[in-house]
């Protein structure tokens, strides 16, 4: 069976970044599903893999455009110490989620701290990058009804 929309997908991956550094991997994990078409991983994996079948490896580097987007300048800000919660600890690397005003939330990532200044980054941890998969394909299935409604799979 071939990977087409409106299939669930298992897979066994690694990623790594241009230097060859491992970035995500489902080793020692259960396989990462996924339902194809379904917008559930970046849009340059569903293209690598569409087609193939179980037991397939495949190798993919996608570029930003088809990963995590361009990094952008307008997603840095810097904030007061205050507009955290109190006694929060605050340090450079964490990601939290916060509320946006017109609904639902946006991971942000602090990327300096300096006295009370608080800078943080909306954008994807892994934008800009070029990222490197290494693929093997375990599972391809039909997605039950179910799965195709709510658009993931189960
Ligand atoms: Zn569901």
């Amino acid at each position: 069976m071939q990977i087409a929309d409106n299939m669930v997908v298992s897979i066994h991956y690694t990623l790594k970044d241009d230097n060859g550094n491992v970035l995500d991997s489902s080793e020692g994990k259960e396989p990462l599903k996924y339902l194809s078409g379904g917008g559930n991983i970046i849009p340059g994996l569903e293209k690598a893999l569409a087609g193939k079948a179980i037991g397939d490896s495949v190798q993919a580097s996608i570029p930003p455009v088809d990963a995590y987007g361009e990094r952008v300048d307008a997603g840095i800000q810097q904030v007061p110490r205050d507009a955290f919660a109190p006694g929060q600890e605050i340090e450079v690397g964490m990601m939290f989620q916060a509320q946006m005003p017109e609904g639902g939330t946006q991971n942000l990532t602090v990327a300096a701290v300096d006295g009370d200044n608080i800078t943080i980054d909306a954008n994807h941890p892994l934008a800009g990058q070029t990222l490197h998969f290494d693929v093997k394909i375990e599972d391809v299935r039909e997605a039950t009804e179910e799965e195709a409604a709510h658009g993931h799979a189960h």
